[in-house]
């Protein structure tokens, strides 16, 4: 029997074909790709401003960028996330506070956030881990009352909603990632949206070294000349990439429907299991399912990882998302960070398991991923 990824990319003829004709046109990288999916993505999540970089990491490296840190300003962020979330603090030479989690949602508590504001507090970073909106209408309260830019890693939640407003206009930047397990794929590839003009064009400029003029701006205005502002990157995304994202955007209504059709099934499965339980959502977000997270109890209880190669000896892909920064080699040695400063994160990490989710997910072999919990935990 094949098998099953905990997630996949779904690649079409359209793809193929939106890909060729730019390989088969003038520009391969900085062309007219670029702001036809900049501009195709912002629409879709309501944003007025859309900067696409080279990967979901340089998008918050560039969001973290756009705060002009100073060394000993501090950014609150989530423990349970993907590295990248804090690494970008650290590379922009700011110091990652760690505010832990909601037990039941796995996702930042505003109190626990509001509880680390101190002097030097620049911006709260939420995580709409596994695809759910996190509360950003109290995000968003404790960033006006403290004057702190507020940060979506969208990165899990193309496509959700919080109160009915969707994610991409929730915080003052958000950023997405375009890697092959997200919602739509571009290889590698990221995007920030904003509705401030001047911090997309600084975004845009930070992504070309600093550059004030890129090279398409030049030829329009019959100009060679160029000068470097300030010190920038090469996070351009090419239009070979661009033209597959859009291509891609096009099926994401569609494909965001059959995620939420995968976890309706799932859930149902699970509601009242004895040995896996779905996480905890809130009743005013839309989830976007990027993720289908349980967490072991009852006769799993303490039994993840056994769970984990049970599955993988069964041809069932899983992961762990994620493993606590505050955990990691890295983070202890630079930060003196270790066990016991966010215990909702530590204890969650030990039950938690991602459960395939993806388009091409049939029924058929979503009911092998619960046939398979079922038979592991009847065993256990
Ligand atoms: C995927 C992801 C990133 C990083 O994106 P890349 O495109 O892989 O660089 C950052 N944060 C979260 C929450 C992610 O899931």
């Amino acid at each position: 029997m094949a098998s099953i990824p905990y997630g996949r990319q779904t690649v079409e003829a359209e793809d193929e074909a939106a890909v060729l004709a730019v390989l088969r046109s003038d520009f391969l990288t900085t062309g007219p790709m670029v702001e036809r999916f900049e501009t195709g993505f912002a629409a879709f999540v309501g944003a007025s401003c859309a900067v696409a970089v080279s990967s979901g990491t340089a998008a918050l490296h560039l969001a973290m960028l756009s705060l002009d840190l100073t060394p000993g300003d501090e950014v609150i962020v989530p423990p349970l996330t993907f590295v990248a979330t804090a690494n970008a603090v650290l590379y922009a030479g700011g110091t990652p506070v760690f505010a832990d989690i909601d037990p039941d949602t796995l996702l930042i508590d505003p109190a626990a956030a509001a509880a680390q504001i101190g002097p030097r507090t620049r911006a709260i970073v939420g995580v709409d881990y596994a695809g759910q909106p996190c509360d950003w209408a109290a995000l968003k309260a404790l960033a006006v009352r403290h004057d702190l830019v507020l940060i979506a890693d969208a990165c899990h939640a193309p496509g959700g909603a919080d109160r009915g407003r969707p994610v991409g206009t929730l915080a003052d930047l958000s950023t997405f990632s375009f890697h092959p397990v997200k919602h739509l794929t571009t290889g590698e590839g990221g995007l920030i949206v904003t509705d401030d003009p001047d911090r997309a064009a600084r975004l845009k400029r930070l992504r070309n070294h600093g550059i004030d003029k890129d090279h398409r701006r030049r030829a329009q205005a019959a100009d060679h000349r160029y000068d470097v502002v300030e010190l920038g990157f090469n996070y351009r995304l090419t239009d070979l990439q661009c033209a597959l994202g859009l291509a891609q955007l096009g099926r994401l209504p569609a494909w965001l429907a059959r995620r939420r059709t995968l976890a309706a099934r799932y859930e149902r499965t699970f509601q009242n299991h004895p040995s896996v339980r779905p996480l905890a959502r809130r009743g005013e977000a839309e989830h976007a399912w990027h993720l289908f997270v349980v967490r072991c109890t009852g006769p799993l209880q303490g039994r993840r990882d056994a769970l984990f190669a049970a599955l993988r000896d069964r041809g069932i892909g899983t992961a762990v998302h994620y493993p606590p920064v505050h955990l990691t080699r890295l983070y202890r040695e630079r930060l003196g960070t270790g066990p016991g400063l966010c215990p909702v994160a530590e204890a969650a990490y030990e039950e938690i398991l991602s459960l395939p989710i993806f388009p091409g997910l049939g029924e058929a072999d979503q009911d092998r991923v619960t046939q398979a919990v079922d038979e592991i935990a009847r065993l256990s």
